[in-house]
């Protein structure tokens, strides 16, 4: 009976004990809003349920032109980190709340100097996976400010989990684009978003509406540029950006001769109801398949629950 009532007792401290630490832990969990870009995905993934965390920029949302709303800045009053894409992606980024750690994730990882002679850098770093696998580990080095030492190892583990699938993405990436006829690989958006991946997959990138001289207005010279440039690079297809495309794609399309594909490219973000992997596979069958290439899904389906599974 003794035996008992101290067992009793002893139980009842630790359940006490346990509800006090699952409540204070709920109460003190650090907030990390994540802005832009994939980073919504990638902060979840990398810091689980130690850390909460909250976006801004919807996942399919368009970081460009986003406004913040009331209920995103009471959201914001609460949060201990900020992580932003960076290179001027998301312009809103200006007007957060100065007293909050804001870290621009992209520029922090990559370091990229800016290019004299171009004077701008495709903001768009997600579309390279190695370049994700720089920002999960800028991502892991600042969590550690704001979560207990014990759950260091837990976060770790994590991040290594992340960067090993997306260094799997990049070879599964290597793979589909080798099947691509030398002659075609090139990938032809409407906006600049793949100069990385391009850059880093050794193709051709062909930005219809960033080629212009003149903003919002293709002329005739323009077209005529276009058509010739879009023959020289062996574009198959026309991706899209939306559908129904638009006009000026459509017009593209008409003086080329070049067909509008039927799948389309997601530049700003995730695709809808797409993880990272799952919208950088998606993005790269699209521009396999109407490069002439393949895609092989079962191994990318693989990638992708490699990818959901970590936990
Ligand atoms: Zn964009």
């Amino acid at each position: 009976m003794k035996i008992h009532s101290s067992l009793s007792v002893a139980s009842l401290l630790i359940s006490l004990f346990a509800t006090a630490s699952l409540s204070k832990a709920s109460e003190t969990r650090p907030h990390a809003v994540a802005v832009d870009g994939i980073l919504c995905d990638l902060v979840r993934t990398i810091s689980s349920s130690n850390v909460k965390v909250s976006c801004l920029v919807p996942p399919t949302g368009d970081p460009h032109f986003y406004k913040l709303k009331p209920s995103d800045l009471i959201n914001l009053s609460s949060a201990n980190v900020i992580f932003h894409n960076g290179y001027q992606l998301t312009p809103l980024v200006n007007k957060l709340p100065s007293e909050i750690k804001t870290i621009a994730v992209g520029e922090v990882a990559l370091n990229i100097k800016e290019d004299p002679q171009d004077n701008f850098i495709d903001p768009h770093v997600w579309h390279d996976p190695n370049n994700i696998s720089l920002m999960a580990t800028t991502i892991e080095a600042n969590l550690k400010d704001y979560i207990p030492v014990y759950q260091w190892t837990e976060l770790n583990n994590r991040t290594n989990k992340v960067k090993s699938t997306l260094s799997t993405l990049s070879s599964w990436i290597t793979t589909q684009i080798d099947t691509i006829p030398v002659s075609n690989r090139v990938i032809t958006s409407e906006h600049r978003a793949f100069s990385h991946l391009a850059k880093k997959f050794n193709m051709q990138e062909m930005p219809i509406i960033d080629s212009f001289s003149t903003k919002g207005k293709m002329r005739p010279s323009d077209l005529k540029r276009i058509t010739s440039d879009l023959s020289k690079l062996g574009t198959r297809e026309l991706l899209p950006e939306t559908f129904p495309a638009s006009k000026t794609l459509k017009r593209v399309s008409r003086a080329s001769g070049i067909p509008i594909s039927k799948t389309q490219l997601f530049l700003d973000g995730l695709a809808p109801d797409m993880s990272t992997v799952e919208t950088a596979i998606s993005n790269v069958c699209a521009i396999s398949i109407s490069q002439g290439g393949t895609c092989d899904q079962i191994s990318a389906e693989k990638i992708s629950s490699q990818w959901k599974n970590i936990p």
